[in-house]
């Protein structure tokens, strides 16, 4: 790839799945049955391998969906009686507080990009708590330590947790909520159409009481079917091989998100020392790992500039989108076009 490519999403792929789609070709997987012990071998495959690399607990269910955006439906449909309550900064945590709309009952906390989550701030006879981790839009984050005040906070409430754009790049404290969910095509480094769901014994034993079986992606369908390493409908196997392999060939989450943080550091030193460029979220305790959003007055001559230089950085987004450019420190770009991204900020200037 010619360019060094810093959008957060559809975002850079790991250089070696020309390599791994080669190989799913010649091994048959392109065209295998997803009943077939082939098939289950891999699920069984990738799960091992998630709760090795990522630390999933061997108690939570790893199911595959096509999208982050149906995990919103499949929680409202299948996880919430009552009502779903749903903290927000940014634009995609509240696009799943209108999706869940839908469906059920909602209610909401808006909070602002330089606040902490008001952990209090619960409506009564809410079934399920729902955060966007990773607000790829202003990219803002919510921390471990305050989803486990949550947890202590709201016993017997589930908490689902948007990890979108943080999965695979950031250490997650899966006991500390219920559903964890993302895509492939950000932190994970893959081409797009495969959503991953990480689920607690609780938030299957709620999927079981409530029953909801009414449509394809019924949680307890969804459950059925990957207890026995089987998907419900014809999933997107040559998706989930190359999750397989590149988790694979992947380091730990701890040495992952230590190479993600050494080059957010660097990031800071760097654009505290470039004029006219600020970070959106003021906190860096409020920043995200894995997303950054910059602030500057012509966003759209940083990035036509930098494009001149084979460097393309990410549009900003939502309310955000004139005032703002983004850049991923997701673990697939590679360091030399870091580096090059670097040296194009260090010689620039308004
Ligand atoms: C990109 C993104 C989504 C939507 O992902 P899809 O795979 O397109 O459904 C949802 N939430 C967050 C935080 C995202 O960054």
């Amino acid at each position: 790839m010619s360019q060094a490519n810093f959008y957060p999403g559809p975002s850079r792929v790991y250089s070696n799945v020309t390599e791994y789609i080669y190989e799913a070709y010649m091994e048959g997987y392109m065209s295998v049955n997803h009943r077939s012990e082939q098939f289950m071998e891999l699920y069984r495959n990738v799960k091992e391998e998630l709760r090795k690399k990522l630390l999933v607990p061997e108690d939570y269910e790893i199911l595959f969906t096509s999208s982050a955006t149906e995990s919103w439906e499949i929680i409202a449909q299948s996880l919430t009686t009552a009502a779903s309550h749903h903290f927000f900064n940014g634009s995609f945590g509240e696009k799943w507080s209108s999706y869940a709309e839908q469906i059920t009952k909602v209610t909401k906390t808006q909070f602002g990009i330089n606040e902490k989550l008001p952990t209090s701030d619960v409506a009564s006879g809410t079934d399920i708590l729902c955060i966007t981790q990773n607000e790829t839009s202003n990219a803002s984050m919510v921390s471990m330590e305050v989803l486990r005040t949550l947890r202590r906070e709201n016993d017997g409430k589930l908490i689902a947790v948007d990890v979108t754009s943080s999965l695979g790049g950031v250490q997650l404290d899966f006991g500390s909520a219920d559903v964890w969910y993302g895509s492939v095509q950000k932190c994970l480094g893959l081409p797009a159409g495969l959503g991953v769901m990480i689920v607690s014994p609780n938030a299957v034993a709620r999927a079981v009481r409530i029953g909801e079986n009414k449509r394809y992606n019924s949680l307890v369908r969804l459950l059925d079917n990957a207890a026995k390493n089987q998907t419900s409908y014809t999933p997107n196997v040559l998706g989930i091989y190359l999750l397989y392999r590149t988790q694979q060939v992947s380091k730990s989450i701890d040495q992952v998100e230590t190479k993600l943080k050494n080059r957010m550091d660097a990031y800071y030193e760097l654009f505290q020392q470039t004029e006219g460029i600020s970070f959106l979220v003021e906190q860096e305790a409020l920043r995200s790992a894995t997303v950054l959003a910059l602030t500057t007055s012509s966003p759209e001559e940083v990035k036509t500039l930098a494009l001149d230089r084979g460097i393309v950085l990410g549009n900003g987004y939502g309310p955000w989108k004139k005032s703002t450019f983004r850049i991923a420190n997701f673990p697939a770009i590679k360091t030399k076009e870091v580096e090059k991204m670097r040296d194009f900020f260090r010689r620039y200037s308004p």
